[in-house]
């Protein structure tokens, strides 16, 4: 089911270009009413519950209704994202919570190199990935 904005709590990431849900949907979905300075999914059946957009959002403003089999009516999986970790509340039918935390990175945040420490290439006619053929081990991508 397809992500919502819960207006009480957006405030439009205070009017900023791009707001945080913008950024993050890889889907293009999320779009700011400047007027009423709330967002929202503008296709909600193109959304396919990645959940970025509830991760991301500073607010907590934002919500993905959980399929009936594994999230039934009454119940809930809510995750909050800090910058070493992310922590899941479960909130099942008979009202009982369990939390869940899992680190989800290995690096300092903002250290992680994209292209491994291997040097890239902008030649966007090359059939080589920008890291190849260094991250491949080779002189020379090899061609047939
Ligand atoms: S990220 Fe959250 S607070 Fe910011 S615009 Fe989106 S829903 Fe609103
Ligand atoms: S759940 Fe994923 S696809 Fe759906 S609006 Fe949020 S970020 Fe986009």
């Amino acid at each position: 089911m397809p992500s919502y904005v819960i207006t009480e709590k957006c405030d439009g990431c205070k009017g900023q270009d791009k707001t945080a849900c913008m950024y993050i949907c890889p889907n293009d979905l999320m779009v700011l009413d400047k007027e009423k300075m709330k967002a929202y999914n503008r296709d909600p059946q193109m959304c396919w519950e990645c959940m970025c957009c509830v991760k991301i959002c500073p607010q907590q403003a934002m919500d993905v209704r959980g399929y009936a089999d594994f999230m039934p009516m009454g119940a809930s999986a809510t995750p909050l994202r800090g910058s070493e970790d992310i922590m899941w509340t479960v909130k099942f039918r008979d009202g009982s919570v369990k939390r869940f935390k899992f680190p989800i990175r290995t690096t300092p945040e903002g250290s992680a190199d994209p292209a491994g420490g291997f040097g890239t290439h902008d030649d966007l006619n090359s059939e080589a990935l920008a890291t190849e053929p260094a991250s491949l081990g080779m002189d020379a991508v090899p061609t047939r």
